[in-house]
């Protein structure tokens, strides 16, 4: 059914999915069944798992003995992939998520006493733990065979109740709709009912007002103390090239770096967040209270929960900032250019191995934070997808070119440029330059021939190396990024020393009045309203 209405959809229009996440206002019994509810998805995942991993453990003693029985080497990993597709004929088959569904239904009625809770919760909270179970195990599958990319998968593990996110997923039921959007301020859900919003879904209410918008699924999950939903919707995407004002814009050069969060070619600079840096420094003093704390002891209880708060403000605050800067890119020029940086090379231990020591350790220790803070793969992913949404285009320039070390105003390269150096000097030309903003020019311009030379109908992009007159820089219009929730004191209840105070945090020329702008919710829908701010 799912399926039919997807492709009567397809032909229409180019369809994405996109996710719309609000900030839940529960009441406490709706906290406790969401809890319940998380707790029956997990439950799901571990015995859909340990049914996957006994099929598993059959699979591969299957094979040892047919190894054995063969006078083959049962510890040879060739031989033993050699006979996997055998073995498996013998065994019966790692159970799938519709498998274990069915199971535990069949297990449900021979035993009343498995899961006599389940009827306090959706049912898809259990299919939605045995699909994950599913993904798990795919993804360490795929992680070993090299199907998949990135890092290494670990063999699956069962979730725990102290360890895991507390998270569970309502599919929408397409024969009669029950996840609904009420008003801007409140969702329906299955077995919740009407569940109150910090945040709104005023976007998502004037999509649905034009039509066309279906409610595929919607995950509740809980970050620190508070509880999310995340709404996936099916709806219509934008097929568009470049505005005038993106294609005037040019190629934008952006290097990120480790002094600023970015810099551009056209010279913005957007500093490293200091309220970010701040929540840090009062998450590192949770984490030494916590550790003074005696195990077992209420204190030591009410230290945990502060740091899972502080820990979740601080990936929120992240988040936020991450998807304003790279809205702003993808809305504002023809093409974003950036370094394609191997990030798990550059952020691998700096101590070394015994044998071959690191160097200058305590400098790259310092380095890798600062980019594990910059979060450089989600920023690459989000511009990849924004790019798409917004008719601009992202270019990957070469790993090992040396964008720092050359002018960009003659092109030589100084190799001997080292990291603490700031500013460019060449020797050739005598340009002097700030040394992230030299990289963006370089970077800009390596990605405007990368697409120039592309480019189907011969019109060329200029780089973006100095700031359009007339128009706002588009790093200063981001909004005032303090934490609000930062400027009401911590959860402890202390009050802010100071009150209202005009933020440091973003300034590009100085003397040009900084530009305050509204909001800019961006495919995920922040929380930001009256009642964060005012209670
Ligand atoms: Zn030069």
């Amino acid at each position: 059914m799912a399926i039919e209405a997807l492709t009567a959809a397809s032909a229409r229009e180019p369809m994405r999915l996109r996710a719309y996440r609000v900030c839940l206002d529960a009441t406490p019994t709706q906290i406790t069944m969401m809890a319940q509810s998380a707790g029956a998805q997990r439950w799901a995942f571990n015995w859909a798992l340990a049914r996957k991993i006994a099929a598993h453990k059959a699979l591969i003693g299957a094979r040892h003995q047919l190894a054995i029985e063969r006078g083959l080497d049962p510890d040879d990993r060739d031989v033993l992939r050699g006979l996997t597709r055998e073995a498996t004929q013998l065994v019966p088959r790692i159970p799938s998520a519709i498998d274990n569904l069915a199971a535990w239904r069949q297990a449900c009625r021979d035993d009343a006493e498995l899961t006599p809770w389940r009827s306090g919760v959706s049912s898809y909270c259990f299919s939605s733990g045995m699909r994950a179970a599913d993904a798990a195990f795919k993804n360490w599958l795929d992680s070993r065979s090299g199907r998949r990319a990135g890092g290494k998968v670990g063999y699956p593990r069962f979730k725990s109740k102290h360890r895991a996110r507390a998270s569970f997923t309502i599919y929408h039921d397409v024969k009669k709709p029950t996840i609904r959007v009420q008003d801007a301020r409140h969702l329906l859900v299955p077995r919740l009912g009407v569940v109150r919003l910090h945040s709104n879904l005023r976007r998502l209410i004037r999509l649905q007002r034009h039509g066309d918008v279906t409610v595929r699924s919607i995950t509740i999950s809980r970050q620190g103390r508070r509880w999310f939903a995340s709404v996936l919707v099916e709806e219509p995407a934008p097929t568009r090239g470049p505005s005038r004002a993106q294609m005037q814009a040019g190629v934008v050069g952006v290097d990120v770096g480790v002094k600023h969060l970015l810099v551009t070619s056209d010279g913005m600079h957007l500093p490293n967040d200091r309220l970010g840096r701040r929540l840090a420094d009062k998450l590192t003093q949770a984490q030494q209270a916590f550790a003074r704390t005696q195990r077992g002891s209420q204190r030591r209880a009410k230290a945990a929960r502060r740091i899972g708060d502080l820990q979740a403000r601080l990936a929120e605050r992240r988040s936020q900032r991450l998807h304003q800067v790279t809205k702003h890119l993808a809305t504002r020029y023809a093409a974003i250019a950036i370094e394609d940086l191997n990030v798990a090379g550059m952020t691998r231990s700096a101590r070394g191995t015994i044998e071959q020591p690191g160097r200058n350790v305590r400098a790259k220790a310092g380095l890798n934070r600062e980019i594990l803070d910059v979060a450089f793969g989600e920023f690459a992913r989000q511009l990849a997808y924004k790019t798409g949404w917004y008719g601009a285009r992202l270019a990957l320039t070469g790993r090992f070119e040396p964008t720092s070390k050359t002018c960009s105003a003659c092109g030589s390269i100084d190799p001997t440029l080292t990291l603490a150096q700031r500013t460019y000097q060449c020797a050739a030309c005598g340009h002097v330059q700030d040394r992230d903003h030299n990289a963006a020019i370089n970077i800009a311009a390596l990605g405007a021939a990368q697409i120039n030379s592309e480019a189907p109908d011969g019109v060329q992009l200029q780089v973006a190396r100095s700031k359009p007159p007339g128009r706002t820089s588009v790093l200063s219009e981001l909004p005032d990024t303090r934490d609000k929730r930062d400027s009401r004191g911590d959860i402890s209840g202390r009050r802010p020393r100071t009150g209202r105070q005009a933020s440091p945090a973003l300034r590009d020329d100085p003397g040009r009045p900084r530009v305050t702008a509204r909001g800019h919710p961006d495919g995920v829908i922040r929380q930001r309203s009256k009642h964060t701010r005012s209670a």
